[in-house]
């Protein structure tokens, strides 16, 4: 399939509108589409958040009547199941939409090609796989529950130069700058969930909200025409999820009581506490224990049951550990900063002594950039996940 650079002109557009949801659309992926006739654009449009309209129906609205013979650039597959509002690749055929370039399929291997075929069937001309890196890179999570069954998982670390994490006391917060804690700030934000253990909350006291910041305001300010409204005030806060087998967790720490929803997962029978944390506002569950925790393959299936994406680890080297030890991440994040905390530090990671070289944790660098005075270093397996 070849592409005209106009083709790619119009597919970055569609991107970067996509963009505009990436703090609001959970669980739904983002997506742009760009409607163009003649070499003009004719309407464009986003999805904003789950329940109302698609990026292929905010595009349409804006182009009224000039969507007839139109392209169709969208970053992903139009949709071809029955919505409330019925199936986008059905209003572009109505639409009487000429061409429509896709940059990827459906991630869903159940329906993937159902939307394109559904409007080749019509005798719209169709294509897909332009910028497609791209396209996948803005729904990291969507895609792995689809195809994975399973959020996409990041661990955040921060850390000094020599990899320690906190302080033999356990006294950790504040290793990093603000533009870092900003950054994770960012992160939360696009997560649909943070997941942390009772020792970091324990130790920390965090709170794990999305603070409304200028960013959140300047991405709702770029909202592209008066059909996605998406409000300016409004912070979607992240599932915030307590790892705590037997239920230590306060009743009156600031994770529980913040805005937003928390979910302690417990591993054992604990009724008094299990009320005290429950008229805290808190909701408990329980699931398997594993060790001196909590089963996370357990847990990863009761998260992708609850529609999360991508969710942040943001918690001590211990259960970070744990999550590498069993394969369970698809990026790790380190905040380095620029100081030494001494050989008797935590370290980045609890992860059990190797007999040899072999067994090493592979991975590999994927960015690396600096965040005010500290540095981010993204690592990601060495071998991808599949698919
Ligand atoms: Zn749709």
């Amino acid at each position: 399939m070849s592409f005209s650079a106009a083709d790619h002109q119009f597919m970055s557009r569609a991107l970067q509108l996509a963009r505009h949801g990436l703090y609001t659309t959970d669980p739904n992926p983002r997506v742009g589409c760009v409607l163009v006739r003649g070499g003009a654009v004719v309407g464009e449009g986003f999805h904003a958040r789950a329940g109302e309209l698609h990026a292929e129906r905010h595009a349409l609205a804006a182009a009224g009547d000039r969507a007839q013979g139109a392209t169709a650039y969208v970053t992903l597959e139009p949709c071809s199941h029955t919505g409330r509002t019925g199936p986008c690749a059905d209003a572009l055929v109505e639409a009487g939409v000429a061409r429509v370039v896709a940059a990827m399929e459906d991630p869903n291997p159940q329906v993937a090609g159902q939307g394109l075929q559904r409007l080749a069937d019509a005798g719209i001309a169709v294509a897909s796989g332009l910028l497609e890196t791209q396209a996948r890179d803005l729904n990291p999570g969507f895609i792995a529950r689809m195809t994975r069954q399973r959020p996409y998982i990041r661990i955040k670390i921060a850390a000094s130069v020599d990899g320690r994490t906190a302080m033999a006391s356990g006294e950790s917060q504040w290793i990093t700058g603000p533009a870092a804690r900003e950054d994770v700030q960012r992160l939360r934000a696009r997560s649909s969930a943070v997941v942390t253990g009772v020792g970091t909350v324990l130790a920390d006291r965090p709170s794990y909200t999305v603070r409304p910041a200028q960013w959140t305001l300047a991405d709702y300010h770029g909202s592209p025409g008066e059909h996605n409204q998406a409000g300016r005030d409004w912070v979607r806060q992240p599932l915030r999820v307590i790892l705590d087998r037997t239920l230590r967790t306060p009743p009156d720490v600031p994770v529980v009581s913040a805005p937003g929803h928390c979910l302690l997962v417990a591993g054992e029978q604990h009724p008094g506490r299990q009320n005290a944390l429950e008229s805290a506002g808190a909701e408990v569950m329980h699931l398997p224990a594993s060790g001196s925790g909590i089963d996370l393959q357990q847990l990863l299936i009761e998260l992708n049951r609850r529609e999360c994406n991508e969710v942040l680890v943001e918690c001590g080297a211990t259960l970070a550990g744990a999550f590498v030890r069993e394969g369970l991440f698809d990026e790790i994040l380190v905040y380095m900063a620029p100081a030494l905390l001494g050989s008797s530090a935590r370290p980045l990671l609890g992860l059990p002594q190797l007999a040899s070289m072999s067994e090493k944790v592979a991975l590999r660098w994927q960015d690396v950039r600096q965040i005010g005075d500290d540095l981010r270093l993204t690592l990601v397996p060495a071998l991808p996940t599949l698919p």
